[in-house]
């Protein structure tokens, strides 16, 4: 039996990226998947067809996930659509890379609504609706923890939000059977984050192993802390980072 047959997954910003192989793989685990995006509702309905074309079940919901109503709503979507939710996985989030003394309330707001109001908003949603067994995951970051390089200082900071926010949450749905961790990647070879480039030389260099991570390794992390082997885990940071915070 597949190792998540019967359950039911939400993956926020799943239409490309790290959260799109996270949707891909969970479905590939058995789970029913439902992903949000915000703008590209191609990209989002072209996941959602090859998991399907897999024999597997998913949904595409448009929900910004620094709009509160709308995050509400794709949880509610979710579990009228599939009748529960088991797994939600917060990985939609944004960096604004420049100079801190360059960088614009604006572009700030939207990095903090995003990376640590939207993550506050659907985690409570998704709650009133987990039962034992429930799994919250974080897709946080590495440098939430140590910061390998300039530019990336309210980034940084809503990642280290996202560190606590799940160790603090830890704490309080332990009692029900739900687990709450934190999946950190490294440099990861997407859209946000390409593996070429002069942004990229100093990222590829900090790895131990002088290399990219590619979406699949995160999407592996995330698989094992959704399944039932991970039942001890919660409160947890798992750095997937080719070792660059060793
Ligand atoms: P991408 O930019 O490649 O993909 C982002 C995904 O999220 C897309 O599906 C996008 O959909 C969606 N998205 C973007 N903004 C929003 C929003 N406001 N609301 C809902 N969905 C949104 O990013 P990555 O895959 O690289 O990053 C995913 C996560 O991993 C982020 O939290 C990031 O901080 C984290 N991370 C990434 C690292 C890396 O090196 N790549 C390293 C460490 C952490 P659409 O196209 O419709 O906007």
């Amino acid at each position: 039996m597949s190792k998540l047959a019967k359950k039911v997954a939400l993956v926020t910003g799943g239409s490309r990226g790290i959260g799109a192989a996270i949707a891909k793989r969970l479905a590939a685990d058995g789970a029913s998947v439902a992903i949000t995006y915000a703008k590209d509702a191609s990209a989002a309905s072209a996941v959602v067809r090859a998991i399907e074309l897999g024999g597997g079940k998913a949904i595409a919901i448009q929900a910004d996930a620094a709009n509160v109503e709308a995050v509400k709503g794709a949880v509610e979507k979710a579990v009228s659509t599939f009748g529960r939710l088991d797994v939600l996985v917060n990985n939609a989030g944004t960096a604004i890379p420049k100079p801190f003394e360059e960088a614009t309330q604006e572009e700030m707001d939207r990095v903090i609504d995003i990376n640590v109001r939207g993550v506050f908003a659907t985690t409570q949603a998704a709650l009133k609706h987990m039962k034992e067994g429930g799994r919250i995951i974080m897709v946080g970051s590495a440098v939430g923890e140590r910061a390998v390089a300039p530019g990336l200082v309210p980034y940084a900071a809503t990642k280290g939000a996202v560190k606590m926010f799940t160790q603090a949450l830890s704490r309080e749905v332990g009692s029900r059977g739900i687990t709450v961790n934190n999946v950190q990647p490294g440099p990861i070879d997407t859209d946000l984050n390409p593996a070429s480039g002069d942004w990229a030389i100093p990222q590829k260099a900090a790895t131990a192993l002088d290399r990219y991570g590619r979406v699949e390794e995160i999407a592996a992390m995330v698989a094992f802390v959704a399944g039932a082997e991970s039942s001890y885990i919660t409160g947890a940071n798992l750095t997937v980072d080719g070792g660059m915070n060793a």
